[in-house]
């Protein structure tokens, strides 16, 4: 008995000398993704790696709005026609979307993707479109005409010309399902990192928490702050490179869906909470309501905090955030 012990004992303490973090950067749903595993082997490593890219990729073929062979474009298509049916998945990730935009009371609404046709910042326009076409095609957007049938499982979109789209939850809800495939299999450790949406579980190889730089946009090369990220999600809003600019206004690519206007006035939004899901929904939504608005939602949300940076540089951080080493 007494030997049998020490054997375990030994067995599991190599375990832990093996372990390794192993590490994979690609493409995927448009965005780098760096995913990250502890693992005792290169094998094991890649295995788990390749298994969190396929779970990946099969979620991009359901949610993409641009593919139009996904269930997410067919219930574009019927929009203003027909229910669709759609997996179980789906219509769940459709129904947690929904919860969020009345949490939010409209900042966050996925039928927003009905600007898609007149806001577009790939750097092609040279002008806002005009307001006319603006109030035309902010009329297609509302949650609210977004209908499901729990016991038909279809989602239908009441009006014509309607479209909904993923591209600020995908990411969170992407990394969150790699993470708990993951975890399921074993798994003891690791960073689903989709371009700064990222969640966390277990510990790196050598025992030490996973941890994200703060980095302020305006002095991108130097982080500010490092904060451990115990089993649980950092998200930020504010893709720098998408946006534009007229008369000498600049616009980030989330849209008010109340007004149809690209917001402005926060430049960053970084939501700290258990899920990514929640934390991409939640950070696109910051951005709508502005830092004053946004501050206080997120202080009344229970386990979720935020730092925030308006278009000055000038940085707000929730009540229960500790940041050291600031500049
Ligand atoms: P980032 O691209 O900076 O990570 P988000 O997670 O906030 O930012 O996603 C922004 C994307 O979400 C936009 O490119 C667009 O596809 C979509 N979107 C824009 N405005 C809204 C909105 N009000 N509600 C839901 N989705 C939105
Ligand atoms: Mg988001």
């Amino acid at each position: 008995m007494r030997s049998a012990l020490i054997y375990i004992a030994l067995f599991t303490s190599m375990l832990t000398i093996a372990q390794q973090n192993y590490k994979r950067t690609l493409k995927l749903m448009g965005s780098r993704f760096d995913i990250t595993v502890v693992a005792n082997d290169e094998t094991s490593g890649n295995a788990a790696i390749d298994k969190a890219v396929a779970e990946i990729t099969r979620l991009e073929k359901m949610i993409s709005s641009w593919d139009s062979t996904s269930q997410t474009a067919a219930i574009n298509k019927n929009a203003g026609i027909q229910p669709v049916y759609v997996s179980t998945e789906l219509f769940e990730l459709i129904a947690r979307a929904l919860k969020i935009s009345q949490l939010t009371q409209g900042a966050f609404d996925i039928s927003y993707a009905s600007m898609d046709k007149i806001w577009k910042f790939d750097g092609s326009m040279t002008a806002a479109p005009s307001p006319d076409a603006i109030a035309q095609s902010v009329a297609k957007v509302g949650y609210q005409n977004i209908l499901l049938d729990k016991k038909a499982q279809t989602v239908f979109l009441k009006e014509k010309g309607m479209k909904i789209g993923f591209g600020a939850i995908g990411k969170g809800f992407a990394a969150d399902k790699a993470k708990a495939l993951l975890m399921a299999d074993g798994i003891v450790g690791g960073i689903i990192n989709a371009s700064g949406d990222l969640n966390t579980w277990g510990t790196q190889a050598d025992g030490s928490d996973w941890k994200v730089a703060i980095t302020n946009p305006f002095n991108k090369s130097k982080a500010f702050s490092w904060l451990p990220v115990v089993n649980s999600a950092v998200v930020t809003s504010g893709n720098y490179e998408k946006y534009v600019s007229f008369n000498g206004k600049r616009y980030s690519h989330i849209i008010d869906p109340r007004t149809g206007y690209p917001t402005t006035g926060i430049i960053s939004a970084t939501i700290f909470t258990k899920d990514a899901e929640v934390a991409d929904a939640l950070a696109t939504s910051v951005f709508v309501m502005g830092i004053e608005v946004g501050l206080d939602f997120v202080n009344q949300l229970k386990g979720v905090e935020c730092i925030l940076i308006d278009d000055k540089g000038k940085m707000y951080t929730s009540e229960n955030i500790d940041l050291e080493n600031e500049e």
